[in-house]
């Protein structure tokens, strides 16, 4: 058990597969409750029942993060279960890669619903509550293609992550005070996030790219250390990548 992380109430989207799981498992085994949101329910309650079994709390919420109802039940699920919200880690996303003028209009709008509007509307849900509590954290993560354009192919993906970074900063300077927000940007991590391309020439580059891929139990170390800092320390941003990742 750790100090600031023991009792704490997490949510985590996209904690049905690769760094969401990893954080959830990372975060329940000191202590925390975690609440799980994704859309496969199948995933969460087996995460759930694991994480139960090891002694940890869990919860399993399906939530569909390109519904603003889904995130408002999600929070009001884990009040009426834990009785409190202490962190939002706003992980779920979608990376589709291909070049632009293959003109994939359906997957630039479901990234930039699941990756920016998905990140507004878990913000919306706990907001009012963290300033309900006087605290609170916000934990987004973006990309290391949130601080380079990823191109060609990962302009949109990119547009996406730049946009949580935006958003990340001016909450912070917004509501900080007592509500501590946390960026994390990784490099290549393996996770179901490289199988998200339809374009096969952007695909099989990815698959590629990823053999350097690190596990997603070093971003759940990242957020972990977020976490447990003493309430009046706010880790703004944190950037890890593979040692030999290039970009
Ligand atoms: P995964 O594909 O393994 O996980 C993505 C998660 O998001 C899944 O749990 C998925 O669950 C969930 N998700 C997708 N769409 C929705 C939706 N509409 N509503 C709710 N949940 C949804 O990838 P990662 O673990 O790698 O990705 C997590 C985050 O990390 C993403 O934001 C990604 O952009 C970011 N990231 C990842 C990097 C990497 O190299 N892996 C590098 C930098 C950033 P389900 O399908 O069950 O809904």
């Amino acid at each position: 058990m750790s100090q600031n992380i023991e009792s704490k109430v997490v949510i985590i989207t996209g904690a049905s597969s690769g760094i969401g799981a990893a954080t959830a498992r990372l975060l329940a085994s000191r202590g925390a409750a975690v609440v799980l949101a994704a859309r496969r329910a199948d995933k969460l309650e087996a995460l759930a029942a694991e994480i139960r079994a090891a002694g940890g709390k869990a919860e399993a919420v399906v939530t569909d993060v390109t519904r603003a109802d889904d995130l408002q039940a999600l929070v009001a699920t884990a009040q009426r279960v834990f009785g409190r919200v202490d962190v939002l880690i706003n992980n779920a996303g979608l990376m589709s890669i291909a070049p632009l003028t293959e003109l994939k209009v359906d997957e630039w709008e479901r990234m930039i619903d699941i990756n920016i509007k998905g990140v507004l509307y878990g913000i919306a849900a706990a907001l009012p509550v963290f300033q309900q509590q006087g605290s609170g954290h916000f934990i987004n993560v973006a990309s290391v293609a949130g601080l380079k354009v990823f191109s060609p192919g990962g302009t949109v993906y990119s547009g996406t992550k730049f946009a949580v970074r935006a958003i990340s900063e001016g909450l912070r300077h917004e509501v900080g005070g007592s509500i501590r927000t946390t960026t994390i940007e990784p490099g290549a991590v393996d996770s179901e996030l490289k199988l998200g391309s339809s374009h096969e020439q952007s695909s099989a580059f990815v698959k590629d790219f990823y053999k350097i891929a690190i596990p997603a139990d070093a971003v759940a170390r990242a957020i972990a250390y977020a976490i447990e800092q003493p309430a009046d320390v706010d880790i703004n941003e944190i950037v890890l990548r593979p040692t030999v990742q290039e970009f």
